[in-house]
Parts: C-alpha cells; structure tokens; sequence
C-alpha cells in the first residue's frame, strides 16, 4: 500500500509505515479506532489478509531482541550424528560433553544473546558431569525454561550449517519439525539453511562443521 492509500486504507497499515511511535498509548489507540470508524472501515481480525494481521502484529510490538550464535564441533568416529535432535544417517559423529548438536548449541546461544544472559558454556558447562551425553533438545528447553524468557515470544529463527559432508537438503524438514515442535513455533518461521564450506579450511578437509543461528524474540 502506497502513502496515500495507506490514509484511506486503514489507519494502522499507516502507523506501520511510519515505522510506528515507540509505544502505541491509549490515545493513539483511540485516534486509530476514531479514524477506522470515520472511514466505515470494519473488520474482525480474522477477516483481515495474513499480510495485514502481520503488519498490524508488527504495529503492536513493543520492543524487539535479536540474538546470533555459532558454534563448531569436531567430526569423529564412533559416535552418531545429532543434528537439532535427529539421528542422520553417517559414517561419523560430533565429538562433545554433550550429544555434540552443533545446530541446537548455536541456536541456544542465540537465544540467550538475545536477552544478553551470557552464553550456553555458561548455562551448561562442560565440566558439568550432569551434561555429559545430554539431549541437546533438553538443553533447549530448559534454556527457554530460564525465567528471563517468559515475558518474550520468539518471532523467528534462522540456522545455516556448514559442513561438507553428508548433504543435508534431504534431513531439512526433520529438523524443522522438531525444531518448530520444541519451540512451540510455526514451521513457517523456522529457517534451516545448508552449504559446504566449497572445500576450504577444517570444513573442507571433513574435520569438522559449524552451524551459526539468529533468534528475534519480541513481547
Ligand atoms: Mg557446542
């Protein structure tokens, strides 16, 4: 919707595109509603385009924390591969204190930069013999358990691994379930991104693979 439009359209399409006052008070929530009234603009929210409901949802935060994570681990023989809390299929594992799931430390640890509460070493250390072999799932979920995130909802997450081998595309909407399962979040914001390092560096000589994350939580 152009400017213009925008006026006649709808009054909170309008708010949004002026990149929305830091907080909506009572008194603009009842300009608003005044404006929509006068203009004989009536909808439920349900009868609103998935578009409009996003741009309204948007209009109504009021404050938003974005989080990144990254986190390598070493390839090894002998035990499997874990990856956001999947078995695949491959001749060697990660080599951790814990199931080694490289995708769901980098994802924990964008949760927690998020709302600056340090950092996953510091949540679950490896000297910990509690974490020894733990459920890196498990792990998530007491992260999001932490008081500091109840007052949050995650808007979304983005997860890139990188490694050469195996190939990945195929386990892509496993992982996505489960990640989406565990964070209570629609599939449709659960980005899961997979590439090769094109044979560079410890990713190309099969040492290793590293995932990095982003996490946006807004309230
Ligand atoms: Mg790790």
């Amino acid at each position: 919707v152009d400017g213009d439009r925008a006026d006649s359209f709808d009054s909170d399409v309008c708010l949004y595109r002026r990149d929305v006052p830091d907080r909506i008070h009572h008194q603009d929530m009842a300009r608003r509603s005044a404006c929509r009234r006068n203009r004989g603009v009536f909808f439920s929210y349900h009868e609103l385009s998935d578009e409009y409901r996003h741009l309204k949802g948007n209009a109504m935060i009021s404050d938003i924390r974005i989080g990144q994570g990254c986190d390598v681990h070493r390839f090894t023989e002998g035990r499997p591969l874990i990856l956001c809390g999947g078995k695949l299929p491959y001749e060697r594992g990660l080599l951790g204190h814990s199931d080694a799931d490289v995708a769901v430390h980098a994802l924990i640890d964008a949760l927690i930069g998020a709302l600056a509460l340090g950092d996953i070493g510091h949540f679950f250390p490896d000297t910990d013999p509690r974490y020894q072999g733990a459920d890196s799932m498990e792990l998530l979920r007491e992260t999001l358990a932490h008081p500091a995130f109840s007052a949050w909802r995650i808007s979304n997450i983005d997860l890139t691994l990188i490694t050469q081998k195996p190939k990945l595309a195929p386990h892509i909407p496993a992982m996505k379930e489960s990640l989406s399962s565990a964070l209570s979040l629609p599939e449709e914001r659960v980005s899961i991104k997979a590439k090769t390092n094109e044979g560079m560096g410890f990713i190309g000589r099969l040492e290793g693979m590293e995932a990095r994350a982003a996490a946006v939580l807004i309230r």
